[in-house]
């Protein structure tokens, strides 16, 4: 089968899972496979991201040039005629210009065998640079979450000391009740995706009891969403209260 060397795939959380997964079980399942429902040796080992062929790169944050060194080292030693090795950066979003600068080249021309799966849910922040050298692959069916919405965007960053900010836009943005509304559940629906993905990663630790607190916390927000004008005093109320990560363990 041929594989293009690098291509970004944008969609929720949870469809970039789902898409990978399949996409990969295609590459090395040696059953001719319609679906994901595969559980040989090889589809196992994808699912429970123990392929020694497959090196996910997940960064907490922003990418550090340290992330990405492992591909350099990976990438010296040549791969076998028919050896396929594949990189998966999640999150592509967060590549700044220092570490997507060092990767344009392999991006663009890698070594025989090698391939790069980018993921994004906002192709909007990916660098242009990078756009350019993926083949990209859309998955749609699923309504995009904006993690950098002038109000959400708090919550996403834990950007919660900051009361006066985010009095600004808050101001700056005339929220109806609707949309507050909206916007409440698309948070609601954004920490869901989080929890299940960290299940899907048997990342049982601190993370998982956070989104839950968080999921738990905004619930409660919607039983008393916004009295009809009240959408500021409304989104105040939940950034004040909004549980805080480095608070809680
Ligand atoms: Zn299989």
């Amino acid at each position: 089968m041929n594989t293009i060397p690098t291509q970004l795939f944008i969609g929720t959380p949870e469809i970039l899972e789902e898409k990978t997964e399949f996409f990969l079980q295609k590459q090395f399942c040696k059953e001719k496979i319609k679906n994901s429902s595969c559980y040989c040796n090889q589809c196992r080992k994808i699912k429970n991201r123990q392929h020694e062929s497959i090196l996910f790169i997940s960064p907490e944050k922003n990418y550090s040039v340290k992330d990405v060194e492992i591909i350099f080292e990976k990438i010296n030693l040549s791969l076998d005629k028919d050896q396929k090795f594949f990189f998966i950066l999640e999150k592509a979003q967060n590549l700044n210009i220092a570490t997507a600068n060092k990767l344009l080249k392999i991006l663009e021309e890698p070594p025989n065998g090698y391939f790069f799966i980018l993921q994004t849910n906002n192709k909007n922040s990916i660098l242009p640079t990078i756009i350019s050298r993926s083949h990209i692959i859309n998955f749609k069916g699923q309504k995009e979450i904006n993690t950098n919405h002038p109000i959400t965007s708090f919550f996403y960053k834990q950007n919660l000391l900051s009361p006066l900010d985010f009095d600004k836009e808050l101001k700056a943005l005339t929220l109806s009740d609707n949309q507050s509304i909206s916007l409440l559940n698309e948070m609601i629906h954004y920490y869901s995706l989080q929890i299940i993905s960290f299940y899907k990663k048997n990342n049982f630790g601190l993370d998982i009891e956070y989104n839950k607190k968080v999921l738990e916390f905004l619930k409660n927000q919607l039983k008393m969403s916004p009295r009809s004008g009240s959408s500021k005093l409304f989104w105040k109320n939940i950034y004040i209260k909004f549980p805080k990560k480095d608070l809680f363990s």
